[in-house]
């Protein structure tokens, strides 16, 4: 059976292209071509079909929340409604990445709660089980791996994150810059680092690339080619480690399309905002412009408790450059397991992030919204600023928590609401959209 891009290809619009051209505004054949040069991908699969999410050039920037359990905190209704909230508060997409206790059931689970595209990282049940059945994660053997990536495939992930762009020439870069400031910080990344350095082999990810590829075809599931070696501090960003894989995961990238599989690239991590535009821009030239997805970035490491807005600062340069898909960040971030609170602020700061991202990658489409909103605003017409509020039940709470002696104002000024003062002072002067 053909795979998104391969339907593509052969000039058909499947149902998910279809649904993706609706929601989005565009022609169903823009959404055709852009899936056949593999420029949007849609995370689907077929023992699943999850909500259709189209992620990539000329459509909306879409957020990413992740959940799961922990080797410390082990929930399994915790992390179901986890999902849940993430669903609620607005995420496109879900990542399931638990690493403590029935790694099956808790992913089962979780996609079972939501309609969402779901996605997760085969390397985390793949040195956990390698642990478990030999004691030693660095005991694991590709025949275990390629075998979780198919069962979790057979489960109904949408998407996968897959670090085949480690190798032991990457391995070399980051040893002949001196390390890092940060170390390493993905956990997929350094648990294949690790097995590599025991093992002395190639990473069988990278080569058995094209085994991967077919498993992934198989379902019609999205590879997301996985950042190992991202930065996890700013004064490590653009490194030649990070350069070096991100370059490998753009020739896979090119590859993995040629043998019909939809690609993802994965970016950073930590980038101080003044090199978010040339990382973007350097991995659309060399990736052929695929669907860029950036973890944030956090363009500073300094507000432990305040990464969620750290990230929205870095996301929102991030989607304005050009990136497609941005992972939420939480305000536990660094600091623990996100609880169900802290995944839904993670969700709204990033959906901030790129609501702004988008009216800078879009201009002509990106601004009535808040023009009309300014409106609103000019003429105290609070039911339509609640209408056009991205979180209304939130700004609905907030006022009716403190309510004003005149309806027509807030609590803030009162008596002296400027708003109130120069509506009466100019109101024979409004002279429609001119004003
Ligand atoms: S009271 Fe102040 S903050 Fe509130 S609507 Fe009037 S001008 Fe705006």
């Amino acid at each position: 059976m053909s795979t998104q891009i391969e339907h593509a290809r052969q000039g058909l619009v499947t149902p998910q292209m279809a649904a993706v051209a609706q929601n989005e505004n565009v022609p169903e054949d823009f959404v055709r071509q852009q899936v056949a040069a593999g420029k949007i991908v849609i995370p689907n699969n077929r023992m699943r079909n999850p909500h259709p999410v189209g992620i990539g050039q000329g459509l909306r920037t879409k957020v990413n929340a992740s959940i799961g359990t922990s080797s410390d905190i082990i929930d399994y209704a915790a992390e179901v409604a986890k999902a849940k909230a993430a669903q609620n508060a607005g995420a496109d997409t879900l990542m399931e990445l638990s690493v403590g206790g029935d790694l099956d059931r808790v992913r089962r689970e979780v996609i079972a709660a939501v309609d969402l595209p779901v996605g997760n990282v085969p390397l985390y049940q793949a040195f956990c089980e390698a642990a478990r059945t030999y004691g030693d994660p660095n005991k694991l053997d590709a025949e275990m791996l390629f075998d979780i990536i198919e069962r979790q495939c057979a489960d109904g992930m949408a998407f996968m994150a897959i670090h085949c762009g480690i190798n032991l020439y990457t391995i070399e870069r980051l040893r002949k810059q001196g390390y890092r400031y940060g170390g390493l910080v993905s956990k997929g990344g350094v648990s294949m680092v690790a097995w590599m350095m025991k093992n002395g082999e190639e990473n069988p990810l990278y080569a058995q690339f094209d085994r991967v590829c077919a498993i992934l075809k198989k379902y019609d599931v999205v590879l997301s080619l996985g950042n190992g070696l991202r930065a996890g501090a700013i004064h490590d960003s653009n490194d030649r480690a990070m350069v070096q894989e991100l370059l490998i995961n753009c020739e896979l990238a090119e590859l993995g399309r040629d043998m019909g599989c939809q690609m993802l690239v994965e970016g950073p991590g930590h980038v101080p905002l003044d090199e978010i535009e040339a990382n973007i821009r350097l991995q659309k030239r060399m990736s052929g412009e695929a669907p860029y997805y950036m973890l944030g970035p956090i363009p500073t490491d300094i507000v432990p408790g305040y990464d969620h807005i750290s990230a929205a600062i870095g996301a929102a340069q991030s989607s304005r450059y050009g990136a497609d898909l941005i992972c939420y960040i939480t305000p536990a971030e660094h600091l623990a397991l996100p609880n169900e609170q802290d995944v839904i602020e993670g969700v709204k700061a990033a959906r901030v992030a790129a609501y702004i991202g988008d009216m800078n990658k879009y201009p002509a489409k990106g601004r009535e919204r808040d023009k009309e909103m300014s409106k609103a605003r000019r003429d105290l017409n609070w039911q339509k600023q609640f209408e056009l509020a991205l979180f209304p039940d939130d700004a609905r709470a907030i006022r009716a928590s403190r309510t004003p002696e005149d309806e027509k104002t807030c609590t803030m000024c009162g008596d002296f609401c400027a708003s109130r003062g120069a509506g009466e002072l100019f109101k024979h002067d409004l002279r429609g959209d001119k004003i």
